[in-house]
This record gives C-alpha cells, structure tokens and sequence, in this order.
C-alpha cells in the first residue's frame, strides 16, 4: 500500500550531489563528514528503568491486546517521541491502528446429529464433541468416509486418500500418523503430517466437506479427552469444518461397517498401507458449527528522526505482552493476574526509548534516517510487524536494517544473543568495533528468523539484527517484574545498538541483504502433534550445553512429584542420554501417559536420579 507516497522526506531533497563539486568543496565535505556526526551521550540506567516501571505500572494491565492499558502505554510511547521532537511516522499522526484476533469463542447452535438406519443420536457440544477453534462456521449434511490419518504424504508412498472419494463427503480422521513415518524421516519425532491444520488442508484439497477427527489408539493410562477449545494453535479459519468427537462415539460407525476402531488402526499401522473405506449408506452426520472471534484495535507506534537522504535505519521493540495471561501465559495457574512483562518486552520498548532520546539531537545530521517503531500484537503472531511491512508507512527498500530488541533486560553473565548477524553484508566488522568498546560477552548466531518482529523484515530481505540478554524462569509468568531488571548491562547494551544504529546511519554502503542457509528443527509447536505426555518441567533455553536446565518446576506436576528442582540438569531420560531440548522433546513423545521413567539431572554438579510418573496433558 502506497501509504508512504505522501509522505514528504525532509533532507530527500539530492540535487546538490548532481553538481560538480570542486576539490575545495569535496575536502570540506569530507572534513565535515569525519566531524559530524557527533558521539551522542552515554545511555542512562536509571532513566531507562523508571521508563519500564511506566510501562509495568498496574495501569498498563500487562499491555494485552484489548485492554485498555495497551492503549495508555501507546500514550506514553507517543508523548515522548513528540516531545522529542520526532517526526510522526504512522497513519494517524505516530499511531498506526489495525485489528488483530485476540481469540474465539463457541457462540449460537453447535450441534452434530448420527443418523444410523433411521435413528438419530444427537452428540452433546463439550462432552462427546468439540469444535476446534479454527474450524469454519457452518452446516454440512454428508454421507461419511474414513480416511485414516488423513495423511498424503508423497515422500513416504503413503496416501490415505488413494482409492476414496471424499468430495462434497465428511471425512473420519485418526489423530497423528501412521507409526512408520517418524523413522522413515531421521526420527526427529512427529511430521507435520500429524499436524491437525495440515490434516484439515488435506481434506479440503480433496473435496471434503468437514472433518471430524478421533484420537484413536490411547497410550499406557491415558484417556479419551476432547481437546480444550482454543488451545490448539492455527488460523483464524482453515476454511473447512472441523470437530473432534470421542472415540467410543465413532466406534458406533465403525460397527455400521461391520469394522472396530482399533483393528482397523492396528491394521494401518502394522502394514504401513491405508485402510480408508465409505461408511455404509445409511450413516450420514449433520454437522453445525458456530464460532465467532474476538478481535481489538491496536497501535503500533512509529517515530521518524530524519537524516540526509531517504534511505533509513529501523530501531524497533515490541511493546504488547499477555495482558493478564493467554493461551501463551507459562503460569496458568495464575491467569487472571497481570503478566507485568518487565522484561519481555518493557526492557526492549525502554531500550527504543533511550535511543531515541540519546539520537534526537542529530536530526538532519546523519547520512540516513532512523525510524523508532513500537510493535503492538507481537505476542498474539508478530502481528504489528507483520502488518507494518504490508503496509509500510516509509518506502521500504530505503530500509537499510531493521534492529530489534526483544527481551535485553536480564543479562546475566554478561552475556548477550545477537541473531541475524548473517543476513547483513556490513554487520560482522560494525559488531566487533562496536563490541571493543564494551565488556559484554557477545554471542553471535547468523541467522535471522526467531519467534520476535525482526522476523518480519528478513521475510521482505532486509538485513536484520536481534538484541537478546535469554530466556529465564519468569518468562511470560507474573513474576517477569522491573525489579529483576538489570539496567547497569542494559544501558550498556544500548550504547551499544546506539554504535551500531549509527554506524549504519553514517556508513558510505548500506549492508546487503544475504539469504541465511538455517538448520530448522522439525515441528516444534502444537498443531495436535503434541509434547507427548505431561513432565512438568520449564526448560531454561538459554543453557543448553549438555543437557535441559529447568527453570522451573511447576507445582504438582510429575516433575515436582518426583522432587525435581529449578537449577536442576536434566541429562538422561531412561536410557537416553540427553544433550538439548530436542532430545527431551523426542523422548517425552515417545513415552507414554503412566509409564515411570528413570531420569537423570545434576544438581550443583552432583549426580541425582528420580522416578518420574507421566501424566496426560489436560
Ligand atoms: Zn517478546
Ligand atoms: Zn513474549
């Protein structure tokens, strides 16, 4: 969208460089260039932590999506890039509004009707089924097929839609996939062919009508549960109707047919060939879903400090956090409370603050613009950002890089993560110069694509820089708190992007972008393919070098039972040695509800063993 084609660059006006400049002036030119721009003042601590006790205030109400505290921190965010004396760089003055879907809910008539021979049983919404919360809205009557695990996978010669027609039918599907899978593709767990959007996909590419999915086989004690609603993450629709239903319901079909559920899935399984067959004539299902998102207005917030030219540098943060817990909260039990996010992300949104304030001064100085933007709707899918590129309000192929802090408030150690450092051409030689002037540990990974709005601008092939001090047992919890902030390393980090950001401001070439080759792990998230059985455990993902750190425990759960401690290493689960995550990942899904397994963790360096007795996720 051509927001920006109004937009009037002050310092866009490049005449001067079209004439024929003389020795003279070229010298002073260049002696003006050494000069200028001038080393802004350092960082300052205590500023920059009374800036995340604003945003932090019980007021702000965790920042959430739909709360009126988010629009008191878009406030804040907006009086100080004025009073700075930035230029607005959003739709509305500094303000770009947009929607975003903050979650769904069942509303009106979901029903599901079996009519077998004549007779109708009607499935009561919650106990013996549940639409899924990315289902289509609607009514579909159909005659009844059962495709297995729904899967085609082509790399596998597997296809349980080979020899079926499905279109304009309902279709039967078995939660994840046929056994053979995980091992023919590395063992790496779960493929995305156990996914319940990847499933749904599949149905509707065949013709399908609705799905309805089943659990299937249950393993060790686990139980025929229906999935809570909203708790799977996908889109907002799928684009096709969706339900899950008990398993002793669809053992009622199964009969019709003269079949059972688990010979028919012990079939499959053993022989790695589909089994998907037409329910007899007679059944049919009447299915009526009804489901209706909520949805708020959100800002991100956008200031302009204007360079000489037109091309600019983008020094952004998320300020959005999960108001007083979601689906994302890691303290379910405290839902309700407010998830301050001190930290995550306060500590990055202080951090665009201070900048600003520190570079203000140097407005029509440097080479390059530099545009401050606040990201709304990070923690509901990097929303803000995602929209922002969509709909840029600056050209942007002027955006030489986008820097982003997510999270910098706790460095421990010294230590700071810096991503991206790969997709910029310039970025290795301006880090380590800017680097030699600080006492931070910097640690360096090329690529850029992380769970936070730089993202975004890798996706359009601007060079992009993560800021990252690492995950801790507060993390998106309650007690992510401004007291926890460490604002000495902090500040110190910030003179840092503040080297950097200028750097890029002043430099004679713009960084290129360069395409990172990245190692990406198999599906990690949700989809239906599951965690496997509940542990209990929060891992520490900032130190994994041999082994899981747990950040924490939480109460109750097998973990705790077992007398697992935060701190604790985990390094072997029964007989695996465990050396990362993906380890602990693997091992737990291939485990099952009620098994005690033997597991073993360091504490203070020593050697622990415990019995741990998985639980079902509920
Ligand atoms: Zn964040
Ligand atoms: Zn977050």
């Amino acid at each position: 969208m051509p927001m920006f084609s109004s937009y009037s660059y002050p310092g866009s006006d490049r005449r001067i460089g079209r004439k024929p400049w003389t020795l003279a002036l070229l010298l002073l030119a260049v002696v003006a260039a050494a000069s200028t721009p001038t080393t802004p003042s350092p960082a300052d601590p205590q500023r920059y932590l009374n800036d995340i006790k604003t945003l932090t205030a019980p007021s702000m109400e965790g920042r959430g999506a739909g709360t009126k505290g988010i629009g008191r921190a878009a406030q804040v965010l907006e009086a100080r890039y004025k009073s700075l004396g930035l230029k607005p760089a959003g739709t509305n003055s500094y303000l770009e509004p947009f929607t975003v879907i903050t979650g769904a809910r069942l509303k009106g008539n979901n029903h599901l009707v079996a009519e077998t021979g004549g007779s109708k049983t009607e499935l009561r919404v919650n106990q013996d089924f549940l639409p899924y919360s990315f289902s289509s809205s609607g009514s579909v009557s159909a005659p009844v097929v059962f495709v297995g695990y729904g899967a085609s996978g082509d790399e596998f010669q597997y296809d349980d839609y080979a020899n079926v027609d499905v279109k304009d039918k309902i279709v039967v599907v078995l939660r994840y996939e046929p056994e053979g899978f995980a091992t023919k593709s590395g063992n790496h767990g779960l493929t995305r062919h156990a996914q319940l959007v990847t499933k749904a996909i599949n149905a509707r590419n065949h013709g399908a009508k609705a799905v309805v999915m089943i659990n299937g086989k249950l393993a060790g004690e686990e139980e025929d549960l229906l999935t809570r609603f909203g708790t799977v993450n996908g889109p907002e629709d799928v684009g096709i109707v969706i339900v899950q239903v008990k398993n002793a319901v669809a053992e009622g079909w199964f009969r019709t047919a003269g079949k059972t559920l688990p010979d028919v899935q012990k079939q499959i399984d053993s022989s790695s060939k589909p089994e998907s067959f037409a329910f007899p004539a007679d059944l049919g299902l009447s299915i009526n879903v009804s489901i209706e998102s909520t949805r708020a207005k959100v800002n991100n917030v956008l200031a302009y400090l204007p360079g000489k030219g037109d091309e600019y540098v983008i020094v952004g943060a998320h300020y959005d956090h999960l108001g007083r817990g979601n689906v994302d909260s890691l303290a379910p039990s405290q839902i309700g409370q407010i998830h301050p996010g001190a930290d995550d992300n306060a500590s990055g949104t202080a951090g665009v603050l201070e900048l600003a304030r520190l570079l203000a001064p140097l407005r029509g100085q440097l080479q390059r613009g530099i545009l401050f933007a606040s990201f709304a709707g990070e923690e509901l899918g990097l929303l803000g950002s995602a929209h922002w590129v969509k709909e840029p309000t600056l050209p942007l192929d002027k955006a030489v890089a986008m820097l982003n802090m997510d999270m910098i408030g706790r460095i421990k150690d010294k230590k700071v993560f810096i991503g991206g450092v790969g997709t910029g051409s310039t970025f290795k030689p301006i880090l380590e110069q800017a680097g030699s002037k600080s006492d931070l540990k910097l640690e360096f990974s090329a690529g850029g694509y992380a769970a936070s709005d730089h993202t975004s601008f890798v996706s359009k092939k601007i060079p992009v820089l993560f800021f990252f001090s690492g995950l801790h047992s507060d993390y998106h919890k309650p007690s992510d708190t401004w007291d926890k902030i460490n604002p000495n390393d902090a500040a110190v980090l910030l003179n840092l992007v503040s080297s950097v950001t200028l750097q890029l401001a002043t430099a004679a070439e713009r960084p290129a972008f360069v395409t990172v080759v990245e190692e990406r792990p198999g599906p990690v998230s949700g989809g239906g393919g599951g965690y496997g059985p509940y542990f209990g455990s929060i891992p520490d993902f900032g130190q994994v070098e041999n082994g899981v750190r747990f950040s924490d425990i939480r109460p109750g759960s097998p973990a705790a039972k077992a007398g697992l401690k935060a701190g604790d290493v985990l390094v072997q689960f029964n007989d695996k040695p465990i050396k990362n995550l993906y380890d602990f990942t693997d091992a737990l899904r291939r485990s099952k509800v009620g098994e005690v397994v033997e597991v073993k963790v360091l504490r203070d360096g020593q050697p622990i063993t415990a019995k741990v007795k998985l639980e079902q996720r509920k």
